[in-house]
C-alpha cells in the first residue's frame, strides 16, 4: 500500500473508512478502502471477503470498479476506481430535490446496475444514497458490496444482516427469512422519491418507528408479514396501527406538487409496493413509458461504449 500517497478520507462505514489516494508512480487518483483489522474481529473478515467475492464477479459500468485487493498487517485493503461525489452530497446541496431530467437519468443507472446484479443472481441490500457514487460526467456507480449476497436456495434462510433502515423494505422490517430482490426494488422507490423531494420518505428512528412510517403511508402489511411482527420477539407487546383511516398520510397527500407529474410518480409507487411480490422488476421499471417515451432509454444505450472506454486500466 506504499505506493499510494493518502490525499483524505472520503467517507467511514462500521467496517473501515474509505480514503482518497493517488498512485505515486501513476499519479492515478483512487479510493482505498481499509477495513478494520480482521483477524480478531470474525464479522468484519465476512465482510471484507464477501465484498471482495462479490466486485470480483461483477464487472459494470455503473457499478464501482475494484482495481486491487491486498492484505497487509492483517488489514485488508480494497483499491477502487475514484468517484467525485455521491447522491447523499447532491441531495444536501438541493434541499428541495434534484432536477427532474437528473432523477431519471440515475435513477435508470441504478436500475441498470441493480438489474445486472439481480441477472447474477446478487441482491445489493443495501442501497441508499451514500452508495450511489455520481461521476462529474454524471455516470452513476454503485458501490459498497459488503451486504450484497447471492439469492438464498429454496429452505434456506438469510441471517446475520442490518441494512440502513430508512430504506429498509417492510419484510427485512418484520424478519422474513425469504426476502429477495424486491428489497433493492423498495430501497430504489424510497430513493427515488427522495430525490423528487429532497427529504427522506420514511425517516424511521427505531424498527417499530419505520414500519410505523411505512404504514401510514403504503397501507397495512400483508397478512403473513403481520403474522411474522407478532412472532416477532422484537416487536413483542408492541401493535400493528389497525385504523389506518383516520391517520393515513398517503404519497399523494404528502406530495402534491409530485402527484402532478404522474410519469415519476406512478415509479415510486409501483416499487414501493407493500406486498414484495407485486414490485416490479428492473428491467420491467426500464421499460417503463417514463424511460421510452422520448427515446430516454435509447440515448442511454447508445452511450454505453463512450462511457465504457473509461475503463481502461482495470486488471
Ligand atoms: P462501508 O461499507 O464502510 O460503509 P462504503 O463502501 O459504503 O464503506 O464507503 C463509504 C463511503 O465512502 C461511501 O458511502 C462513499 O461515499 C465513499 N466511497 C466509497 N467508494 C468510493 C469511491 N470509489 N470513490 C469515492 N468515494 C467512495
Amino acid at each position: 500500500m506504499e505506493k499510494y500517497e493518502n490525499l483524505g478520507l472520503v467517507g467511514e462505514g462500521s467496517y473501515g473508512m474509505v480514503m482518497k489516494c493517488r498512485n505515486r508512480e501513476t499519479g492515478k487518483i483512487v479510493a482505498v478502502k481499509k477495513f478494520l483489522e480482521s483477524e480478531d474481529d470474525k464479522s468484519v473478515k465476512k465482510i471484507a471477503l464477501r465484498e471482495i467475492k462479490m466486485l470480483k464477479q461483477l464487472r459494470h459500468e455503473n457499478l464501482v470498479s475494484l482495481l486491487e485487493v491486498c492484505k497487509r498487517r492483517r488489514r485488508w485493503y480494497l483499491v477502487f476506481e475514484f468517484v467525485d461525489r455521491n447522491l447523499l452530497d447532491e441531495l444536501e446541496f438541493h434541499s428541495s430535490g434534484l432536477e427532474k431530467s437528473r432523477c431519471r437519468a440515475y435513477l435508470y443507472q441504478i436500475l441498470r446496475a441493480l438489474s445486472y446484479c439481480h441477472q447474477h443472481n446478487i441482491i445489493h441490500r443495501d442501497v441508499k444514497p451514500e452508495n450511489v457514487l455520481v461521476s462529474q460526467q454524471g455516470v452513476v456507480k454503485l458501490c459498497d458490496f459488503g451486504f450484497a449476497r447471492t439469492l438464498a436456495l429454496p429452505g434456506e434462510a438469510y441471517t446475520d444482516y442490518v441494512a440502513t433502515r430508512w430504506y429498509r423494505a417492510p419484510e427485512l422490517l418484520v424478519g422474513d427469512p425469504k426476502y429477495g430482490k424486491a428489497v433493492d426494488i423498495w430501497a430504489v422507490g424510497c430513493l427515488f422519491m427522495e430525490m423528487l423531494s429532497g427529504e427522506p420518505l420514511f425517516p424511521g428512528d427505531s424498527d417499530i418507528d419505520q414500519l410505523y412510517h411505512i404504514i401510514r403511508c403504503i397501507g397495512s402489511l400483508t397478512p403473513r408479514h403481520q403474522e411474522m411482527f407478532y412472532r416477532n420477539p422484537l416487536f413483542s407487546g408492541v401493535s400493528l396501527p389497525e385504523n389506518l383511516h383516520s391517520n393515513t398520510h398517503t404519497l399523494n397527500m404528502r406530495f402534491p406538487t409530485l402527484t402532478q407529474s404522474a410519469a415519476s410518480f406512478a415509479k415510486c409507487q409501483e416499487c414501493l409496493q407493500i406486498d414484495p411480490d407485486n414490485r416490479p422488476c428492473c428491467v420491467d421499471l426500464q421499460q417503463h413509458e417514463y424511460f421510452t417515451k422520448d427515446g430516454f432509454n435509447v440515448s442511454q444505450v447508445s452511450s454505453g461504449p463512450k462511457l465504457q472506454r473509461g475503463r481502461e486500466g482495470e486488471p
